[in-house]
């Protein structure tokens, strides 16, 4: 299963240049991507391990449309487990394609702290963590020291009342668990990181209420669907939109070239 469609609301893609993970945190107590593995064993032949897939580090190269991709939604990029040198492959091939915005979100910060420094970072490589409880909100300051363009929170699946620092952070995503044995989401909790964006003028994406499937409690909150972004997305779409139409124009005969990474 190495399909890049996907029906999370705040991305266009997935990729995922490695599957499998371990558990770290109450949030991880009915991992989708856990339960997709055991349900698809075929596709997962190595079950929930963690597993590197070098065959699939080109596939954002041929995906030509600007999309916003979610790295290892089958994953964590900054699993103990993947080493240095895969993660600088990882890291080359999201700045070797511009076009794309690469969402890359972790539990674990310290990982992505540590090893941030020695990795090159574009501008079109964000980071994020998830805070689930008000006991992991420390991963925000980790977060801060990242040198990522663009740093944000999934609030997924929200388990408690959150009080955030949110300075440095540019979006925050809150959702509600979904599944047999979803845990559930409070509005208050919800109200309550919303004022905090308003605040610090931060994105405010709620994805879900969750319920027994992801759609059961829909995504209205305070009668409107919150799918705010940074501006730097749509910034980024205006700029590879322009550079769309100077390629058009610059057309002489030949094939049309959408989006390249040798357009500067
Ligand atoms: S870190 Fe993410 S992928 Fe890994 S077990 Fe936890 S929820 Fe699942």
């Amino acid at each position: 299963m190495s399909s890049s469609k996907t029906g999370i609301e705040w991305t266009d893609k997935t990729w995922n240049p490695t599957t499998g993970c371990s558990r770290v945190s109450p949030g991880c107590r009915y991992c989708y991507a856990e339960a997709l593995t055991k349900r698809f064993p075929k596709s997962f032949p190595q079950g929930f391990n963690l597993t590197l897939h070098p065959d699939r580090l080109e596939q954002p190269k041929k995906w030509r449309s600007p999309s916003r991709v979610f790295v290892n939604s089958m994953s964590d990029l900054f699993h103990q487990d993947v080493p240095l040198e895969y993660l600088r492959k990882v890291f080359a091939v999201m700045r070797e394609t511009p076009w794309h915005i690469y969402q890359i979100l972790t539990k674990r910060d310290q990982n992505l702290a540590r090893l941030a420094p020695q990795l090159e970072w574009g501008d079109n490589i964000w980071a994020g963590v998830s805070v689930e409880s008000q006991q992991y909100t420390s991963r925000i300051d980790t977060l801060r020291q990242v040198p990522a363009k663009i740093r944000f929170l999934s609030c997924e699946p929200l388990l408690g009342e959150l009080t955030l620092n949110l300075e440095g952070i540019d979006w925050v995503i809150v959702g509600g668990e979904s599944g047999h044995h979803h845990r559930p989401i409070s509005p208050k909790w919800v109200r309550e990181i919303y004022y905090q964006t308003r605040e610090a003028e931060a994105a405010f994406f709620f994805k879900q209420w969750g319920g027994y499937h992801s759609k059961t409690g829909g995504r209205v909150f305070d009668g409107q669907i919150w799918d705010e972004m940074p501006s730097a997305w749509y910034e980024h779409v205006h700029r590879w939109e322009k550079r769309k139409i100077v390629s058009r124009r610059q057309k002489t005969g030949t094939p049309e070239r959408k989006y390249s990474a040798s357009v500067s």
